[in-house]
């Protein structure tokens, strides 16, 4: 029989042995790559952080409530925040949580830090199903954030003539910034942005292969393919004003070594190459030893509805409103 020596030291090897499985699990659980490209990674990181607790509530609670199922596999949660996005979607939509959380916070990162800005009293509310890809699809959101005094929305939808849905306010603003003459117009979304993780020093935007990438500014094409295992087809440029462009996994380069390209020019197209999971292009700037983040280097603008298109969208925009506000008779 086993007889534990002065006291329970047993106790402690027990919970040093579970520490050290967790901490394996957690080592094990990171990306392999320097340039990790999953999609849910990017602000799983953001959505860990912790909510900082207030005092006054200013909303009423959402009653604990099972997922509403809706047409075609989308389902809603609402819920308050508690500790952090992650801990509170976890809570409210079970394993699918983390994925959600990812997804949710990469609509709101632009207005919200949410490693910081989260309050006692914020309240998430989103229509999502999953995704066949182990993503999570969100195609309506809104954040109620007691900081900002505000409800932050997001509204998927495609206009006629766009490749892509992407997300609106319900005044028809593109929720998403994008870079003015940046290396990409057509994408469907930007998937990570330099402030998500330290290790990866690029701006990651979701674009299906063969997409026209173009000079960010004029320069020379430096060099092409290097460390093709990690960068797949890629392309290094020397801009005239002084940065260096990397953009990695191409699928096509159409500019050599040495050549002089001028702003706005098709240079390489879009590809999945390389240590990458899914189609991408990974843009990089550097300026000297110094990552420069393309959302200092670019000007910033958001897209605007108008006319026929603003009310096209009004008419879908009032449609999943009503969708989410459905199940108000949960609370
Ligand atoms: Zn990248």
């Amino acid at each position: 029989m086993f007889n534990p020596p002065l006291g329970k030291p047993w106790l402690l090897y027990v919970l040093l042995g579970t520490s050290l499985a967790l901490n394996l699990v957690m080592v094990l659980d990171r990306p392999s790559s320097p340039d990790g490209e999953t999609e849910a990674e990017a602000v799983a990181a953001a959505a860990e952080a912790t909510a900082e607790p207030a005092p006054v509530a200013s909303l009423a609670p959402v009653a604990p409530a099972a997922p509403v199922a809706l047409p075609d596999g989308w389902q809603i949660t609402k819920a308050d925040v508690d500790h952090s996005l992650a801990r509170t979607l976890q809570n409210a939509a079970g394993e699918q949580g983390d994925a959600l959380a990812a997804a949710y916070a990469r609509l709101f990162v632009w207005e919200l830090d949410l490693r910081r800005d989260l309050q006692k009293g914020d309240q998430v509310e989103v229509i999502w199903r999953p995704h066949p890809e182990s993503v999570v699809e969100v195609l309506a959101a809104r954040y109620h954030s007691r900081k900002l005094g505000t409800t932050l929305e997001a509204w998927k939808w495609q206009a006629p003539g766009e490749p892509f849905a992407v997300y609106w306010d319900s005044t028809g603003r593109g929720v998403e910034r994008r870079l003015m003459g940046g290396p990409i117009q057509r994408y469907e979304q930007i998937t990570a942005l330099l402030k998500d993780r330290p290790t990866h020093k690029g701006m990651d935007f979701k674009a299906p292969v063969g997409t026209e990438v173009l000079a960010p500014a004029s320069g020379t094409v430096t060099r092409t393919n290097w460390n093709w295992t990690a960068n797949g087809n890629c392309m290094e440029l020397q801009l005239d004003d002084g940065h260096l462009v990397k953009l990695l996994h191409l699928a096509e380069n159409k500019v050599e070594a040495g050549s002089r390209i001028t702003k706005g020019q098709v240079i390489a197209l879009s590809g999945n190459t390389g240590r990458s999971t899914a189609p991408h292009l990974h843009y990089e700037l550097h300026k000297g030893d110094k990552v420069v983040d393309p959302l200092d280097y670019h000007k910033l603008e958001q897209q605007q509805l108008t006319g026929a298109t603003l009310e096209a969208f009004k008419v879908e925009q009032l449609r999943l409103a009503a969708m989410l506000d459905g199940s108000l008779a949960l609370r």
